[in-house]
């Protein structure tokens, strides 16, 4: 059996003397095998050959001199085998389920079970150029797909311009994925274990169809797993109404753009994150903002080519009730101190029309919680809070915004 893998050895002799080894995993592959019996009655004896980029020919560690594996942190992909003779530690990190298998198999080798282990004589191991697992691949034709599947090992995956339909499902077993490009095909829905994606910090999923359908589902977004990763997320012309309120739970997000769709407002929790840094919105049917946005560090905002209409910064009264304002319901004020501390909730602690409530608040411009509807629409220069702001040449970079207020103070100070 091969394991594709990262080792970094570690020399116990020279660590005890103080000088550090290279300290760096190198891309490896670790092979088990049986070396050739001399007497059939003999034990078999098997051997760890580790090879690398460098060493082709690769070195052999014998399992009987293993003197111990420390296989705690399995679960995250890492073990370490350490060696009597010659006294080296092999840090590994790997694929989860690839590394238990080795390590099984290994188990049976130390503990001589191996009526049913297969291994190949190391004579008839080598290590070919295609076994050093790749990392990058890119597919711009069906002709492209390897023939075993999508490697593994893979970190980064471009599927670009197959008018793919389905997504394609095989992706969700590349744990390793940090980059996935899938623009320019005919995508209508991602499943939601996409969302436990564990590794995934850049999504490219411009020019598909996901806005097609009237009710997206966009579970896949919002997993445990991806909402700690992602940083770039791009919708580019994807047909999409709106983008769903939940989208402040990606609190790593740095980079999104939702250009050429049909917006024609933005998730007033937006300005809920606070990694948020490069923002673009051209192309679509937007009228106003989310004041939650001028919390917002934002680097970069494009909001050419959609429908800010330009008016001389008098406060419009929507809808208003000063009960609202004044007097919550038991309710609202507790939502607010929830809220206002961010205070840890999740469905099994409240009931989950409490944490919809929650997830929905808005946020007043002096960045309170305002669990109320009612919004006032303002004008404000968007030079005043970002550095970068492209805006259509015939007008200035004024736009409106959808200010909710937490209290009168507020209101009257802006
Ligand atoms: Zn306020």
């Amino acid at each position: 059996m091969k394991l594709q893998c990262q080792v970094d050895i570690v020399n116990r002799l020279l660590n005890n003397l103080n000088i550090r080894t290279s300290g760096k995993y190198l891309k490896s592959t670790l092979a088990l095998a049986k070396e050739p019996k001399c007497k059939s009655d003999e034990k078999p004896e098997y051997v760890i050959l580790l090879f690398t980029s460098i060493n082709k020919t690769g070195t052999k560690y014998r399992v009987k001199c293993m003197k111990q594996v420390f296989c705690k942190c399995v679960n995250k992909g890492l073990t370490t085998l350490r060696f009597e003779e010659p006294p080296v530690d092999l840090c590994i990190k790997s694929e989860v389920t690839q590394l238990k298998c080795f390590l099984k198999l290994l188990k049976s080798c130390v503990t001589g079970d191996v009526k049913d282990l297969k291994l190949s004589d190391i004579s008839n191991i080598s290590v070919t150029a295609t076994d050093n697992a790749p990392t990058k691949l890119s597919i711009r034709d069906r002709s492209q797909f390897p023939d075993k599947g999508l490697p593994r090992t893979l970190e980064s995956l471009q599927i670009i311009g197959l008018k793919l339909h389905n997504f394609r499902r095989d992706i969700l077993l590349l744990r390793n994925l940090v980059v996935l490009d899938l623009s320019n095909n005919e995508i209508e829905k991602i499943p939601p274990e996409f969302g436990r994606m564990p590794n995934l910090a850049e999504l490219v999923l411009a020019n598909n169809q996901l806005g097609n359908k009237p009710d997206i589902d966009w579970r896949w977004l919002f997993g445990p797993q991806i909402i700690q990763k992602l940083k770039l997320l791009d919708l580019k012309g994807n047909n999409l109404g709106e983008l769903p309120k939940s989208v402040w739970k990606l609190q790593k997000l740095v980079t999104l753009n939702v250009d050429n769709n049909k917006l024609t407002k933005l998730p007033s929790t937006l300005g809920r994150i606070s990694t948020l840094r490069y923002l673009t919105i051209s192309q679509n049917e937007l009228e106003s903002l989310p004041c939650s946005l001028m919390h917002c560090r934002l680097e970069h905002i494009d909001i050419c080519h959609n429908k800010f209409q330009l008016k001389k910064g008098k406060k419009e009264c929507l809808i208003n009730s000063p009960w609202n304002m004044y007097v919550g319901s038991l309710v609202h004020l507790a939502s607010k101190v929830v809220l206002k501390h961010k205070t840890f909730y999740a469905p099994n602690i409240i009931p989950w029309t409490l944490v919809d409530f929650l997830d929905n608040s808005n946020m007043c411009v002096c960045g309170n919680p305002v669990v109320n509807e009612v919004f006032y629409l303002m004008e404000f220069d968007l030079k005043t809070f970002f550095n970068v702001v492209v805006f259509d040449n015939y007008r200035n970079s004024s736009v409106e915004f959808e200010c909710y207020f937490c209290s009168p103070v507020c209101l009257v100070a802006f």
